[in-house]
């Protein structure tokens, strides 16, 4: 019997070591990671330059605390406000902390002018925002908040129609809270009209937009963060996942006009940004931000949404829906989806279940062609052995 909390439905599946977009078990069995870690190892695993900034910096100077100047932190910090919308950023240890950094801020920004009662954050059904009190109240699955107490200052509506939204929002809105691309819900992708339409519902009614890029940030659509394809910039965003390619770093990210209200003593992190992770975040981002690298990964998103079409083409009995943007990828399928995903793993290809049945694919943004050819062949020849087992069965 393992000693951790039962939170997770593990696997008994232990990798020791990874190469770019392999994992490989004790016995040397490598398996195709189309999981990355849930969005996480962007870079794979064991890239060159983030492995020698992370010696380099364990050899000068791990943690100091946020009582001091961080020399890697401003510098990160700076880097993110010059190629985002961004003035201020706060740095976390994970997504939920980004995202209680992002409802804080909001909330605090009203208090600031005076607008106290403006507390209530609209969230989107099928949304994830992460395990905190906070964050599974703003995302309102009830499957995640189920048993965890009252949870008040959050309204949720169904996401795709601007009219429910407008209809929500009241005098006690403080902000509207939405991922550009939903990843656990479903992988989702919003349409830069209802983007741009929620931009201009926030601006009308002088509430805030919040946009969560936890999941699609970070290079994974093909563009720096999912929403730049609307062409349009929400006032908070969150940050975590790809930054650290699996040191644990987070970020939430605001216009100066609403950074302002979060003065000394409004937040805090012990660990959040310290030398360790700042010194990988850096590295990370001189590897997200060479040239060509967006570009390679639209081109293999493009690479990858075609070949699920055909699968889909070819199993229209096993896949019924294509989803997704750039490397953030989905198909809507009938057998279950744990089982299908336990299955791929079977056939040495690891992936991961999203809500509404959907399997979803997070590979590296590494990935080549020759290796997303070979993700879908084996989805193709999992599909194939279903169908045999149907047809078994059937005789
Ligand atoms: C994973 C995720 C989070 C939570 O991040 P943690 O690091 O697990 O706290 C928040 N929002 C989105 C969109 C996510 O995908």
């Amino acid at each position: 019997m393992s000693a951790l909390y039962g939170t997770y439905a593990r696997s008994e599946l232990a990798f020791v070591r990874g190469e770019g977009v392999r994992l490989l078990t004790a016995d040397g069995t490598r398996y195709l990671d189309f999981n990355a870690g849930i969005a996480v190892n962007a870079l794979g695993h064991g890239d060159p330059h983030i492995v020698a900034a992370l010696k380099e910096q364990a050899d000068k100077v791990w943690h100091v605390s946020n009582i001091y100047t961080i020399p890697e932190q401003e510098k990160l910090a700076q880097r993110l406000v010059d190629a985002t919308f961004a003035d201020k950023v706060f740095f976390t240890n994970s997504g939920a902390e980004a995202l209680e950094c992002a409802i804080k801020t909001a909330r605090r920004y009203f208090w600031d002018k005076g607008q106290k009662d403006r507390v209530d954050i609209i969230g989107f059904s099928g949304s994830f925002h992460g395990r905190t009190t906070a964050t599974i109240a703003a995302a309102g699955n009830p499957a995640y908040i189920e048993g965890f107490g009252p949870m008040p200052g959050y309204k949720h509506v169904k996401p795709g129609d601007l009219a429910l939204v407008e209809a929500a929002i009241d005098e006690k809105t403080a902000a509207i809270l939405i991922e550009p691309v939903q990843g656990e819900g479903g992988v989702t992708a919003f349409s830069d009209a209802y983007l741009q339409g929620l931009r201009k519902l926030a601006d009308a009614n002088g509430v805030l937009l919040i946009f969560d890029e936890v999941q699609c940030g970070y290079g994974r659509t093909g563009k720096f963060f999912a929403h730049e394809w609307a062409g349009i910039t929400p006032d908070i965003m969150t940050v975590a996942k790809a930054i650290g390619n699996g040191f644990p770093l987070g970020a939430c990210l605001a216009t100066e006009e609403v950074a302002k209200a979060m003065g000394p003593g409004t937040h805090g992190s012990t660990y959040g940004g310290n030398p360790m992770a700042c010194a990988v975040g850096n590295a990370v981002l001189d590897r997200v931000l060479e040239p060509g690298f967006f570009e390679h990964v639209e081109a293999m998103g493009t690479v990858l949404a075609h070949q699920l079409q055909q699968l889909m083409q070819k199993f229209p009995q096993y896949v019924t829906e294509v989803r997704g943007k750039g490397l953030i990828a989905g198909i809507k399928i009938t057998p279950p989806v744990r089982d299908f995903v336990a299955r791929l793993r079977d056939h040495k290809l690891l992936a991961v279940a999203a809500s509404d049945n959907v399997l979803r694919l997070l590979p590296p943004l590494i990935v080549n062609e020759a290796e997303i050819n070979e993700a879908i062949g084996i989805i193709a020849e999992a599909f194939a052995e279903f169908e045999a087992e149907a047809s078994d069965a059937a005789q």
